[in-house]
């Protein structure tokens, strides 16, 4: 007898999270017979939770706030990617009863600006605010695409300047607080900060973004959020914000899990 696959994202809080919904629709476009629920599981609860759905016939995970550093410990392997940033966001069962872990969210990002908005970070400058985890994700495959600079801009500026650190030699990238931002200007802004959440900005100077420039908010929401909104003001040749990458997140995902590309 064979049983239906299972997947889940597991998080804490999770009622909210589109993902049951992304993969229920990608499983259908692609002729896939899959489950896909969502579970909420404290941080205390991760390590018991992830190996009785394992052990129950599971066979991939994703993990969100706040369990994807405890993910990457979880993993028995991890892909390049994951290991730089120091957060999985994708569990998979492997043939051999280990479990792989990935982290799709900067690839997610990446694919969504430049394949879905048409955004060329070559020779870009590139501002991103935050230092927390998102953004220790996204710094390598943003890399990968040749900016000419990465500025990590964060409250907590040592927070930004150890990220830099970590990057250096992969690129031309330093970490600063938000009042060294006088007088810089950037032709790529995105808001790594969990700010938008709580419907705050944080302090910005006004001639920040360059002309034609584009903003991107990791962050998303039924309205626009705060950070959408301020570059809207700022004429933003586009401003946006992270439903895209949520779904290109999880298309890579479900690659993993399924080898096959849904439409997106
Ligand atoms: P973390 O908790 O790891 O980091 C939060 C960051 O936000 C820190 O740099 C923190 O600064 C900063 N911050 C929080 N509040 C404020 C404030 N009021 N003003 C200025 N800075 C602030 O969160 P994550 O990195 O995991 O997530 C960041 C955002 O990215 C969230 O909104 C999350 O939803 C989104 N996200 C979206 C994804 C998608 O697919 N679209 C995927 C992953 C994340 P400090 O260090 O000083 O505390």
């Amino acid at each position: 007898m064979t049983s239906t696959d299972r997947y889940a994202v597991f998080g804490h809080p999770i009622k909210h999270s589109k993902s049951p919904r992304i993969h229920t629709i990608f499983a259908e476009q692609t002729g896939q017979t899959l489950v896909y629920s969502a579970q909420d599981v404290p941080a205390e609860h991760f390590q018991a939770a992830v190996a009785q759905f394992f052990a129950g016939g599971g066979k991939g995970l994703n993990c969100t706030v706040p369990l994807k550093e405890l993910a990457w410990a979880y993993a028995d392997a991890k892909t390049e990617r994951a290991h730089t940033a120091k957060a999985v966001n994708t569990l998979a069962l492997q043939a051999d009863g280990s479990v792989l872990g990935d982290n799709t969210d900067g690839i997610g990002l990446v694919t969504d600006l430049t394949v879905n908005h048409g955004v060329t970070l070559a020779r870009c400058r590139i501002l991103i605010l935050g230092a927390g985890g998102a953004s220790r994700g996204i710094i390598t495959p943003i890399l990968e695409q040749s900016p000419t600079t990465i500025v990590i801009a964060n409250r907590t500026i040592a927070k930004a300047i150890d990220l830099a650190v970590e990057f250096q030699g992969k690129g031309c990238i330093e970490g600063c607080g938000f009042d060294d931002l006088k007088s810089k200007q950037f032709d790529l802004i995105i808001n790594a900060t969990s700010s938008s959440l709580s419907g705050q900005l944080p302090p910005l100077p006004d001639e920040l973004l360059a002309q034609n420039g584009v903003c991107y908010d990791l962050a998303y929401s039924n309205e626009a959020t705060v950070f959408v909104r301020w570059g809207q003001e700022k004429q933003a040749q586009k401003s946006l914000d992270g439903l895209g990458m949520l779904v290109e997140q999880a298309a890579e995902a479900f690659f993993i899990w399924r080898g096959i590309r849904p439409e997106t």
